[in-house]
């Protein structure tokens, strides 16, 4: 039921919007789209002729931005303050991009190899983020002044493949332009629901999505089952698109033309209207045999089939990666259901062809491949705002869950953004000898310590044969199914015995408190690791003092009463200083213990293997 209130700048009555938008954030591209009338709809320019909005931020000499069509204009006169594909900077920090600069014809900061890369635009640096959040803000603004109505909460695509890092940085870029980021969601996901693939309960099915840009290919194979997208594996190549498929086409009237190679490498402008020229020749071979053309006086042509022959290549490769894809899922070809194509450069009718008789099948591509995605994300807004109530689309953990190790340490064992369902297992074992029993407490919040997290519940593990500390292998397993229930299980390797118990995780949590926590945990991020190296240093020492008592044990003939003497010594500081809350003091006596200890230790390992030659020998 929407609400009223009044708008104090305009003093106009508006409608308090509880629309949720879906936003497809593209390399190239974005698009906004939202749901009319029970259908999704992509918000059109003002002329009403393309729903793209060009991912790409001009800086304007006298301040402020420019965010579009009309910034794409400046890539060619001003590309020092012209910002294009951020999208392949997000999440990733100087190190991750190294050998890719060149190819950005804008700044890229290198000043610490391991933080978060920067660009710098005059003399402000800029996160990618905070240029992310100027394209989202112009599609906030292209679909409020559609609709005449504030819009402030948005369901925003992502690549499958994005890290958890990449996925906050998308979400900080929402918030930061002003909209309530309520999910991230799986651009094949999207491109999934827009053919309306999933959305009803009993579809089982396995799909691929086959995504070809400008600039990036992407194949992921999903696996739906009752509302539940899971990737099965994904593939592709980051830079492989459109763009190449209009080069090709540049260096082969190049190749016919001897003077115009030439020319192209000195006359910026030449290449340009080359490069837009090869594009629509691109496009039109989409649907005729034959381009023609000119660049000034000259006349330039191509025919669909030199243009199929020159691209043959690229399109070879995105099926070799279609093919890894599959075999990384373990499935075959035949076990696909539907083959969704996503991006532009699926018009392409050789493209088309080809993945086609891959996959052995008709190709889903009766939906505008551009808007497809960004359609699908409006499909999962509105989902979200409860009116297709039979539906539960579950594909992200909002927190991550874990349990407490030694020390009251939180151990993530589902991160945070893992897709759901999920299964992890990972191995611990006990740290005292002898011990029969051990408890299991499960958390979920982004702190080291448990103490700050939120608690789901605990259970022990009985009955585990007494062995020395260390031998066991408990396996404990977590599996979180669609509806956000949370199963622990926990398996004494050696012993096989087992315990299993079930919580909800998901619920009883309020948005405000999932945020809470998390910006908690960015505040406190530094004392938490103070605490953590602590309580890691203490964690050491107490194994470590454990192992010389049981290498002193064992080794006794084979030390004199001074080497003795000193190791118990030292090991008595180590003891002291774990008491202590000085974490450098630890480090300091551990090293001291292992390099007084390490001769020793050789030495008691080569007697234990001559002992053993001996043996052999008899
Ligand atoms: P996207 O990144 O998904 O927006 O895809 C943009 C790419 O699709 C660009 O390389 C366009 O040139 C290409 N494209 C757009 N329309 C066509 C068409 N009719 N035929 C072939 N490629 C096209």
């Amino acid at each position: 039921m929407p609400t009223f209130s009044i708008d104090l700048k305009e003093g106009k009555l508006v409608k308090n919007s509880d629309l949720i938008v879906g936003i497809d954030l593209g390399t190239t591209n974005s698009l906004v789209a939202y749901m009319k009338d029970g259908a999704a709809v992509a918000v059109k320019d003002p002329d009403g002729k393309s729903a793209l909005v060009p991912s790409i931020v001009h800086f304007l000499p006298e301040g402020g931005v420019l965010v579009g069509d009309e910034a794409k204009e400046k890539l060619v006169s001003d590309p020092r303050h012209t910002i294009y594909s951020v999208k392949r900077l997000m999440g990733k920090s100087y190190r991750d991009v190294k050998g890719f600069e060149q190819y950005f014809g804008y700044q890229i900061i290198d000043e610490d190899t391991e933080s978060l890369v920067k660009i710098r635009v005059k003399d402000r640096f800029y996160t990618p983020i905070e240029l992310s959040a100027e394209i989202l803000k112009a599609l906030k603004a292209r679909i409020e002044g559609v609709l005449e109505q504030p819009v402030s909460k948005a369901v925003i695509t992502v690549p499958a493949y994005f890290n958890d890092a990449q996925r906050q940085a998308t979400r900080d870029a929402g918030k930061l332009a002003g909209l309530d980021v309520l999910r991230i969601v799986n651009e094949p996901t999207a491109a999934s629901l827009a053919y309306g693939i999933g959305l009803h309960p009993d579809d089982n099915q396995v799909i691929a999505v086959y995504d070809l840009g400008g600039g990036t290919f992407d194949i992921s194979i999903l696996r739906i089952e009752q509302g539940v997208f899971e990737v099965l594996s994904t593939n592709g190549d980051t830079f492989l698109g459109g763009d190449d498929f209009d080069r090709v086409i540049m260096d082969f009237w190049a190749d016919q033309n001897a003077d115009l190679r030439s020319l192209l490498e000195t006359d910026k402008g030449l290449r340009q209207e080359m490069r837009l020229l090869a594009e629509s020749a691109k496009k039109q071979l989409s649907s005729s045999d034959w381009f023609e053309g000119r660049v000034g006086e000259r006349h330039l042509e191509i025919s669909a089939q030199q243009f199929e022959t020159l691209i043959q290549p690229f399109v070879d490769r995105t099926i070799d990666a279609c093919r890894s894809a599959l075999r990384d899922a373990g499935l075959q070809a035949s076990d696909i259901q539907h083959v969704i194509m996503v991006g532009g450069s699926t018009r392409t009718p050789l493209v088309k062809r080809s993945v086609a008789a891959f996959f052995g099948r008709e190709v889903n591509d009766s939906l505008n491949p551009d808007e497809v995605v960004a359609l699908g994300a409006a499909i999962q807004a509105d989902v979200l705002a409860g009116n297709q109530k039979d539906l539960l689309l579950i594909d992200i953990t909002p927190l991550s869950l874990g349990i407490e190790t030694m020390g009251g340490l939180m151990d993530v064992i589902l991160p945070r953004n893992s897709k759901v369902p999920a299964r992890v297992g990972r191995s611990y074992t006990t740290s005292v000898d002898g011990q029969r029993n051990l408890k299991v407490a499960v958390y979920q919040g982004e702190r080291d310590l448990v103490a700050h997290n939120r608690k789901l519940g605990e259970f022990i593990l009985r009955g585990i044969p007494p062995m020395p500390a260390g031998l066991p292998k408990i396996e404990i397993h977590f599996i979180l199914d669609a509806d956000g229930i949370l199963r622990v299980r926990a398996k004494e390797l050696r012993s096989g015995v087992e315990q299993e118990v079930e919580m909800r995780s998901q619920y009883g949590i309020s948005e405000e408190e999932m945020a809470l926590m998390l910006i908690d945990s960015i505040q406190n991020a530094q004392s938490d690791m103070a605490a953590r190296a602590l309580l890691e240093a203490r964690n050491e020492a107490r194994s470590v003092l454990l192992a010389t008592d049981r290498f002193l044990i064992q080794n006794a003939e084979l030390f004199s009463p001074e080497e003795k003497a000193q190791i118990t010594a030292i090991a008595g500081e180590l003891d002291a200083a774990v008491q202590g809350e000085d974490k450098d003091l630890i480090n300091k006596v551990l090293e001291d213990l292992n390099t007084y200890s390490a001769p020793l230790a050789h030495r008691a390992l080569e007697a234990n293997v001559a002992q053993a030659l001996k043996g052999n020998k008899v």
